[in-house]
């Protein structure tokens, strides 16, 4: 089967999907066949019952019941979204954004960007030829929240569908604590909750509210307040269950060895493995290719696909697309196909026990992505994925004791595990009507002193309506770095303007921080080139064996300053190129990475404009360039250890122990004072992107901070 042709429009530097072709192969009617096999179909009228009458609708269903793609289409076609009304659909993950819009526009037999569409982060692909035309928008809970900015109560949603709730991701949480505040000012609106795995009562609990609201319950367009729970019967087969009699010390290498052994011995089906990032999974990928190649009796028979957020859409459609007759797909993954996205065909499951998952410290106040076990409720969801079209098999790369005695029930809530910097700015920016939302809480918060701020404020923040409550200790970390950028004031209110600005920003608070800042030194172009360049996961290539060739070709942009110096370097290399696919691989540096560069700096350009930041360019001083990183990311300062021999360096906040990665610029350079935008922690803290700052800009950026908390850490 061919697969479908992407339409590459280069103005917008979107890829357009062709509806006309269906990626299946499978004609409009035979789409409806599958439509009405799903489970989910048997509850049509129940759902849109629910929904009528009650305000909050919580759908639980295993994956692949129909939840996401089919429920909007219930609600359009019972005229949910008539009157110039649209219903939204939200997803914590961008990747499955676009899957699931693509998946609905081609059910419908429209195009995509149309009654269609969806919004990302820099992607906005809705109503682009007919204005308003959109009619069911999929967009992820961080785009929802940053709607609220400009319409906070969200009044052109009739329904909003907040999918995927179960994995209790940081905007999740944010969003469910907003839309229940603005449920109590618009009776008409319905929330669909929908989620995975049974933590229905909880949340309904959480939306059961026994405050008094304007009419009565059960009269016309009066809901009911108490949440309605529908459980969608799956129709998943027996899934057999296989563990290690040892643990394994190399889950990559035990992941590949049970690939090899199922596809040797097993009847057809597709297998789906399950590891934790781009890295183990492009490496699992090519040890695979190599074994394939090898095993002569296998070699023409797998076709081995990586799955994870950074793909391109042409790789992300690959994994969706039917494989030639006789071969065994192979799929890699994060967790997102843990229950975000469907896959056809799996029969064989390899959980190898571990996701990435963000830890956060507030006493160190250092927030990692790490590897960690998945709880046991992620183990039971992703063998499910092993029996959705007939009985399968998982094998789990833990031992069964390990299972029963150690894995934890259920995983944290991200809000209770992060940095609460962009939360609390979200949180706040939702609230920007905030008499109106009646946010207590977040309004009632002083952010002075330390010591006055948990006298007055914490207990309200604290009782502000989470669906899970952040740490006392994360929050006020979070309020103290905001009020020192000057985005909130006394009254933790956004400031104006800077608080807003920030807040309009698509991007982390310091990043946006950084780009206002760049305003005042004359240097917005460069700061938002280097921007655009952090928001993506990295701009080189990188191939396993090639890393010397890598480090030379680094060095040929390497700046004294530091990292994003660099980084301006190599923006630049890549203009007078030509914007050349050639440089790029002569250089390692990755083609695909820099066109996405050039399209968000595109996009951040705009938003900068429209702010009220002047475009301008500072040519060759980069001591402004730096004051501005500084001016965000002050709160990131570490100073070199004197006498240290291995490079140790202390942060200022909390005199934690890091040391520059070896993948920087200044890795075995060791300025005295740096910066770093973020920390990856192995075997120890490494700093990445690091650039040199001279102390007394601290004060300067940031004076309440390093004056107050730190008085004594930086010399005058
Ligand atoms: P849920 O949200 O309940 O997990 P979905 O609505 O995502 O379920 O998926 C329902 C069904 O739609 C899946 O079982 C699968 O058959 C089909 N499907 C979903 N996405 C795609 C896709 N991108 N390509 C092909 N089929 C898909
Ligand atoms: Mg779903």
């Amino acid at each position: 089967t061919e697969r479908p042709p992407l339409l590459d429009d280069d103005e917008g530097g979107i890829l357009l999907y062709s509806a006309s072709s269906s990626s299946s192969g499978y004609g409009y009617v035979s789409i409806e066949k599958q439509r009405q096999r799903l489970p989910v179909f048997k509850y049509r009228m129940a759902i849109l019952y629910l929904v009528e009458t009650h305000a909050t609708t919580i759908v639980v269903g295993e994956t692949g019941s129909g939840k996401t793609t089919q429920i909007p289409q219930f609600l359009k076609e019972a005229g949910w979204a008539d009157g110039g009304r649209v219903i939204a659909c939200t997803q914590p993950r961008r990747l499955a954004v676009q899957a699931v819009a693509s998946r609905v526009s081609e059910e419908m037999g429209v195009k995509l960007g149309e009654e269609v569409g969806y919004t990302i982060r820099f992607e906005d692909l809705t109503d682009r030829v007919t204005q308003d035309s959109t009619r069911i928008k999929f967009l992820t809970d961080g785009v929802l929240l940053r709607e609220m900015m400009e319409d906070p109560l969200l009044t052109k949603y009739s329904v909003i569908m907040v999918d995927e709730a179960h994995e209790r991701s940081i905007s999740t949480d944010v969003l469910l604590g907003l839309l229940k505040k603005i449920q109590r000012r618009r009776p008409e609106l319905r929330l669909i909750i929908s989620s995975a795995t049974i933590e229905a009562k909880s949340m309904a609990a959480f939306f059961h509210t026994s405050k008094k609201r304007r009419g009565l319950e059960g009269e016309d367009c009066v809901p009911k307040t108490e949440p309605a729970i529908l459980s969608v019967e799956g129709r998943g087969f027996n899934v057999q269950i296989f563990y290690v009699e040892e643990p394994v010390s190399d889950y990559i290498q035990a992941a590949v060895s049970t690939v090899m052994s199922i596809h040797d011995q097993e009847p057809m089906g597709d297998i789906l493995v399950f590891l934790t990032g781009q890295d183990d999974i492009d490496a699992a990928v090519r040890l695979l290719t190599e074994e394939a190649q090898n095993n002569r009796k296998s070699s023409s028979g797998l076709v081995v696909l990586p799955l994870y957020s950074g793909l391109s859409r042409a790789d992300q459609d690959l994994v969706f697309s039917p494989i030639p007759r006789g071969k065994r797909k192979v799929v890699i993954s994060t967790n997102i196909a843990e229950t975000s996205l469907t896959l056809e065909g799996v029969s064989y499951v390899v959980d190898s026990g571990f996701s990435k998952q963000r830890f956060y410290n507030p006493i160190s106040d250092i927030e990692n992505l790490v590897v960690a076990p998945i709880s046991k409720a992620s183990a039971r969801q992703r063998a499910g994925r092993a029996g959705r079209v007939r009985p399968g098999k998982c094998y789990r790369l833990y031992s069964e004791e390990y299972f029963v005695k150690e894995m934890s029930a259920e995983g944290i809530p991200e809000m209770q595990r992060s940095n609460l910097v962009s939360c609390v700015i979200q949180g706040c920016s939702g609230a920007l009507e905030g008499c109106l939302l009646n946010m207590e809480g977040i309004l009632d918060i002083r952010v002075g002193r330390r010591d006055k701020l948990k006298a007055l404020g914490i207990d309200n923040i604290l009782g502000f309506d989470w669906p899970a409550s952040p740490s006392p200790e994360a929050m006020i970390r979070a309020l103290e770095v905001l009020y020192s950028l000057g985005v909130l004031d006394d009254d933790a209110k956004l400031t104006s303007p800077a608080g807003f600005q920030v807040a309009e920003i698509p991007l982390e608070p310091m990043v946006s921080k950084m780009i206002l800042a760049s305003n005042q030194l004359g240097c917005s172009e460069e700061i938002i080139t280097i921007a655009a360049i952090l928001s993506i996961q990295s701009i080189w290539i990188s191939v396993r064996g090639q890393q010397k060739d890598l480090d030379e070709a680094k060095l040929r942009f390497a700046a004294a300053e530091g990292d994003h110096v660099s980084f301006l370097n190599v923006y630049k290399g890549f203009l007078r190129s030509g914007k050349s696919p050639k440089w790029c691989n002569k250089n390692f540096v990755n083609y695909q990475a820099m066109r996405k560069v050039v399209e968000i700096r595109e996009q951040l350009k705009r938003i900068a404009q429209r702010i009220g930041i002047v475009l301008k360019s500072c040519e060759s001083d980069m001591q402004v360039v730096r004051k501005a990183v500084t001016a965000g990311f002050f709160a990131n300062a570490c100073n070199l250890e004197a006498f240290s021999h291995n490079g140790m360096y202390k942060t200022i906040r909390s005199s934690q122990e890091v040391y520059i990665h070896p993948s920087s610029v200044l890795f075995r350079v060791n300025p005295k004072w740096v910066i770093y935008n973020s920390l990856v922690s192995t075997d120890r803290q490494y700093m990445r992107n690091v650039i040199s700052i001279n102390p007394s800009w601290l004060i300067e950026a940031a004076p309440h901070f390093y004056q107050h908390h730190h008085p004594n850490s930086i010399p005058h």
